[in-house]
């Protein structure tokens, strides 16, 4: 089943339905390195889940819960290894979705990733959900509670919790300061730590991700996001010939509007008839969320536009 919540739409499963967890795995086409998180309604819910429940992620949790933050804990032995791909840890979060929160109070605790093919853009409405699985769904292989557009619109923030450190292994819709903010709150000296991309501890969050089907350049051009940029250049750069069209999607300089609006713009893009896709970011980025903005545009793009160094120049 797809159901809403707050960050993107999830393909779910109940965890004690070993064949339900192997068809997100199929439907989806997922490696099977990369773990699923595991949503909840209630704290009661952690029993059988986690092996673990340190007083930091209880602290994490009160402040964020139902919210955007995914916590790594040591996962409970009778937990599916095939959710963890394997991992002795397991990522937990309560979704922000009333009909979703409703819905796991009476089936227990639900496996769910986003519900998009391994790699492609992830959705934030249930008709992003059909354009993506028509098929499946035609067949009845997957049905639809359809909840509204989510409210966050990228992913949740993935900290794993150490003795006295978190580690910060996606950026998402918590941001580092409001993480920061809360350990202070509670008198806690925690080092917030956030690893290299890519990094072994995070399976599964990989250099390329989140891709609409046509090749992205995200622009971090300091000029005004009205002065006209050099498409045929890039479109040049794309290998592209000269004639392809560019659709240049501005992000909101509100955070918060530009993460809600990301994904529906990157599927519009994708419907439209341009042949490649720009995205320029607003000068001031200060808050926090940018950094999971920024993380999901780089992953998606296959540029980023001045060139930079490390690019490879067609
Ligand atoms: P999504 O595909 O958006 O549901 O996000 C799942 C991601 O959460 C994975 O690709 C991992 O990066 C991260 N994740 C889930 N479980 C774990 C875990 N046990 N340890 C580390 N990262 C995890
Ligand atoms: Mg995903």
């Amino acid at each position: 089943m797809a159901i809403p919540t707050e960050t993107v739409y999830g393909l779910a499963a109940r965890i004690d339905l070993p064949a339900a967890i192997q068809s997100i795995f199929t439907l989806k086409e997922r490696p099977s390195f990369d773990p699923l998180i595991v949503h909840i309604a209630e704290l009661e819910q952690l029993k059988g889940l986690v092996a673990e429940w340190p007083p930091l992620a209880d602290a994490l949790a009160s402040a964020s819960w139902p919210g955007p933050l995914t916590l790594v804990l040591p996962k409970h032995p009778s937990l599916n290894p095939a959710i963890t791909s394997g991992l002795e840890t397991v990522g937990v979060r309560m979704p922000d979705h009333p009909l979703t929160l409703e819905l796991i109070r009476s089936t227990g605790p639900l496996a769910a990733p986003s519900a998009n093919k391994f790699g492609h853009t992830s959705p934030t409405r249930a008709e992003h959900v059909q354009q993506e699985f028509a098929r499946e769904i035609a067949n009845g292989d997957i049905i639809v509670l359809d909840g509204g557009p989510s409210e966050v619109g990228v992913e949740s923030t993935v900290i794993r919790i150490a003795s006295n450190r978190i580690e910060i292994l996606r950026p998402g819709g918590v941001t580092a300061d409001q993480i920061k903010a809360r350990l202070a709150a509670e008198g806690l000296n925690t080092e917030v730590e956030t690893p290299e991309r890519n990094d072994q501890r995070s399976p599964g969050h990989l250099e390329h991700h989140y891709m609409p089907r046509k090749p992205l350049v995200w622009s971090l051009d300091e000029t005004s996001t009205q002065t006209p940029l050099d498409t045929t250049a890039i479109g040049r750069r794309l290998g592209l010939p000269a004639a392809a069209k560019a659709t240049v999607i501005v992000l909101n300089e509100d955070p918060r509007l530009a993460a809600r609006e990301l994904y529906h713009l990157f599927r519009e893009a994708d419907c439209s008839t341009a042949d490649f896709i720009i995205v320029r970011l607003p000068r001031s980025r200060k808050d926090g969320l940018w950094s999971a903005i920024t993380d999901r545009l780089k992953r998606a793009a296959q540029l980023q536009w001045p060139l930079q160094r490390s690019d490879h120049i067609p």
